[in-house]
């Protein structure tokens, strides 16, 4: 079981990453990206998929499962992803990737063995972990459960910035569509879907900066803290 977890989960782009990642920087805590772990199965199923395929191969997805190894690895500020031991952080973030992404992880087989790895990485670890099942189903017992929520537009801008800040060719039209897509599969799909927890504080960031969403959070949790050792 994780020490403690601070689970944050919303639509795409909506800066659950930057936050996590900010958050867990303030407060020294490990940051877990579900996303990542999805996106580096998905790499894995593309690079060994037929060319001519159109179909999800659900037998080529259980088959490459049983001999997959998703690590993430901590080093300062960055969490770096490896995919059977190769560094995939950057391969993972391409728009291939992003166009795929939402199909493989709809797949039950798929979720199964996240999910299971994601508690594994956790293991008594005080994680903020984010996604889109993280409150729900991952971690439901949480002690903090955040869902963040933003217009469309605005979390396409800042997707549009982060890639071209990492030398990735898109455009506007490619970034909303994808966006609009994943949220509608993720959040349609049968098995843990995208979801707010009943729980959960929302936290719309159209109109906040990166700071003040860290800030938001880290006073959430400092306050959760503060009363837990008051008990
Ligand atoms: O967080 P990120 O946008 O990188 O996630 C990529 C995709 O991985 C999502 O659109 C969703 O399909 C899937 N995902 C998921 N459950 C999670 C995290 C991500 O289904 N906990």
């Amino acid at each position: 079981m994780a020490a403690f977890v601070v689970a944050i989960d919303g639509v795409a782009g909506s800066g659950k990453s930057t936050t996590a990642k900010g958050v867990a920087r303030r407060l020294n805590l490990f940051y877990l990206d579900t996303g990542a772990m999805y996106r580096a199965f998905t790499l894995k199923y593309l690079r060994h998929r037929k060319a001519d395929e159109r179909d999800i191969d659900v037998g080529l997805i259980e088959e490459l499962l049983s001999t997959t190894a998703v690590d993430l690895c901590q080093e300062g500020d960055e969490v770096r992803v490896f995919l059977d031991r190769e560094a995939v952080s950057l391969a993972i973030r391409t728009p291939e990737v992003s166009r795929f992404v939402s199909q493989i992880s709809a797949i039950a087989e798929v979720r199964e063995w996240m999910v299971a790895r994601q508690r594994e990485v956790a293991e008594g670890k005080r994680v903020v972990c984010e996604g889109r099942d993280i409150g729900t189903v991952v971690f439901p017992e949480a002690q903090v459960k955040i869902f963040m929520d933003a217009d469309v537009k605005v979390r396409a801008a800042r997707r549009l910035k982060e890639m071209g800040e990492k030398k990735m060719d898109t455009e506007m039209g490619e970034v909303i569509e994808n966006l609009k897509f994943r949220d509608r599969y993720d959040s349609q799909r049968a098995h843990s879907p995208l979801k707010r927890a009943a729980d959960a504080i929302v936290i719309d960031t159209t109109n906040i900066t990166i700071d003040q969403e860290i800030d938001m959070v880290t006073k959430i949790v400092e306050k959760t803290l503060q009363d837990k050792r008051a008990l």
